[in-house]
């Protein structure tokens, strides 16, 4: 029997590795490719500008890759429970299909789309091709449980074997015998929306612009450099180079312009007989950072709240609206971190080590605020923004959950110095700063106020004062963890958890404090390979 198919795109817009999609066209006569424009993204999601600039891009390029093939997309304005039943009625739609997606919103949402089209006796398809592997499956062959360290992660993986095999991307054979639908007469209605109509103004150019096409070349591009990606240690990758280190495919693998399987196949094809990084520091490595995270945000509740999710820390975070308010308008008076807030603002993607940076400062470093604000910031801001990555690695941060060695801090000043003696990232983003004297770039409330003069920056009048002062915070805010984590009050679940990972974890994770001094000579060898596990998170 022939089918009368609609393919659902939400994240996977992409024609490439796209099982859901070959599904649609496998026996089918007339195929609409379909993106919904769901308020809820609107209403729920802090969504910034480039971020939808980014989505728009994204679209364009899908529809314009569909149009080649003689199809186009549709994209549809509403709740997709509102509108299905009627796109399934208009269209006599007899077969749906789309992407798993683990994510809570994402997962009712579906589970009400299902019930509908069966409703409407509509067939379902969905296929994963989000992740590496089936969040599921992976979950069932450790009998129900997550392991809540990569090392265990891992472990469980190799028993898995390597992901699936891609799939061939959509082409005209693969079409054959299907009918393109164009929808000619209501063709307006069902265009890519302009960023006009979303009412969204973008101050910055867009660095990273969205779609498949780019995300592809992207790739590529990074894929050529052979040795650096044989030798990619995140580790050893810098947060304030002033083109970034690491490859940048985040926004593209967020939005599933870019499979993840593809990038990880093409990435062994240059590993091989060549010598190559392992896990976690290596870009395999980086792909199952992504794998582990999507895992423990699809199977925990509340895996975005610090309340009720059952792997995370109970902290007495302050409610400091004045704090939370300068870390994220870039005034903190540290220009390290301002630079690194700044260049979010305006570009959309900063170093993994960068929101290292900026997460420990906002919350145990110094702030303490609590990470749930840090990570409605980063929701808005980032183009990668992903609901469990973003969960994951805040509750990693602020030593919530995953890592606990909350005494290792984050220096606001030595840190970015490591890499960038001269400050040269710091005067890029905040200009205001760019004449001060190497010495004082770090720390401009230190230089004499002549000097602060002829650099036509006073502290105080024209860049804030610094709000904390690190080294009288650090210690106190050392000594708030410690009695957080002494808190009897903790649910023994994650007591339990805790007791079970702190020998892998403190085996494994560590030294990101550069202000804390004084390495014995002896174990410095331990430590790096150490510090390079921590940081590779
Ligand atoms: P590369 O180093 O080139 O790595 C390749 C890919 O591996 C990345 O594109 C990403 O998909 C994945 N990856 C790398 N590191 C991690 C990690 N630690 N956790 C999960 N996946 C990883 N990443 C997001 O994609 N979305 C987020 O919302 C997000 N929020 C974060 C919040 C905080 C506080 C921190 C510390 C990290 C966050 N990360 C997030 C993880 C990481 O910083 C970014 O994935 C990475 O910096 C993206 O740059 P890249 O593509 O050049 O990475």
């Amino acid at each position: 029997m022939s089918h009368r198919s609609l393919h659902w795109f939400r994240k996977g817009l992409r024609l490439h590795d796209n099982p859901s999609l070959l599904a649609a066209c496998d026996g089918c006569e007339e195929l609409w490719p379909v993106f919904v424009l769901d308020p809820w993204f609107v209403s729920n999601q802090r969504v910034g500008a480039n971020r939808w600039r980014f989505l728009v891009e994204s679209l364009q390029d899908l529809d314009n890759s569909l149009r080649q093939l003689n199809l186009r997309l549709h994209v549809v304005r509403g709740k997709p429970s509102e509108v299905f039943p009627e796109l399934f009625k208009k269209w006599k739609v007899t077969r749906l299909t789309y992407e798993v997606d683990t994510e809570p919103y994402a997962v009712e949402r579906d589970k009400e789309i299902d019930n509908l089209a069966a409703h409407h006796k509509v067939e379902v398809i969905k296929k994963v091709s989000h992740t590496l592997y089936d969040t599921n499956k992976v979950v069932s062959k450790n009998n129900g449980k997550v392991p809540l360290t990569y090392q265990g992660f891992q472990v469980l993986l190799n028993k898995l074997g390597p992901p699936p095999a891609t799939v061939t991307s959509l082409n005209t054979q693969l079409l054959k015998g299907c009918k393109c639908s164009s929808v000619p007469e209501d063709g307006k209605v069902y265009e890519v929306p302009s960023l006009e109509e979303l009412g969204v103004t973008c101050e910055y150019p867009a660095l990273y612009p969205g779609g498949e096409t780019e995300a592809l070349a992207r790739m590529e591009r990074n894929l050529s450099n052979t040795n650096w990606i044989c030798n990619f240690e995140k580790p050893k990758t810098e947060p304030n180079k002033l083109s970034p280190s690491t490859t940048v495919l985040s926004p593209y693998l967020k939005f599933g312009c870019l499979s993840a399987r593809t990038f990880y196949f093409k990435l062994l094809e240059v590993y091989k007989n060549r010598k190559h990084t392992s896990p976690p520091v290596s870009l395999h490595g980086q792909l199952l950072w992504r794998e582990f995270f999507t895992m423990v945000g699809a199977v925990t509740p509340n895996f975005d709240c610090m309340e009720g999710n059952p792997i995370c820390r109970q902290i007495p975070w302050d409610d400091n609206q004045a704090y939370l308010t300068a870390w994220e308008q870039a005034k903190t008076g540290y220009p390290f971190i301002d630079a690194i807030m700044t260049q979010l603002r305006k570009e959309g993607w900063i170093h993994h080590l960068a929101r290292h940076s900026v997460a420990c400062f906002l919350t145990r470093g110094d702030l303490w605020v609590s990470w749930e604000h840090g990570q409605k910031v980063f929701e808005e801001l980032l183009l990668d923004a992903d609901w469990s990555l973003n969960a994951g690695n805040w509750m990693w941060l602020s030593a919530s959950a995953f890592f606990h060695q909350y005494f290792r801090v984050y220096s606001p000043v030595a840190f970015g110095k490591k890499t960038d003696k001269n400050g040269d990232y710091i005067r890029k983003y905040l200009p205001i700063l760019k004449k001060f004297p190497a010495d004082y770039i770090y720390e401009p409330w230190k230089a004499p106020l002549g000097v602060q003069q002829a650099a036509g920056c006073v502290i105080g009048k024209d860049y804030p004062k610094r709000i904390v002062d690190h080294d009288v915070i650090r210690p106190i805010n050392i000594k708030r963890m410690a009695a957080a984590y002494r808190n009897k009050a903790e649910s023994t679940e994650t007591q339990k958890n805790s007791k079970k990972r702190s020998k892998s974890d403190t085996d494994d994770l560590n030294e990101s404090d550069v202000s804390s001094k004084k390495r014995t000579k002896k174990s410095s060898k331990k430590q790096e390979s150490i510090g390079a596990f921590f940081s590779s998170c």
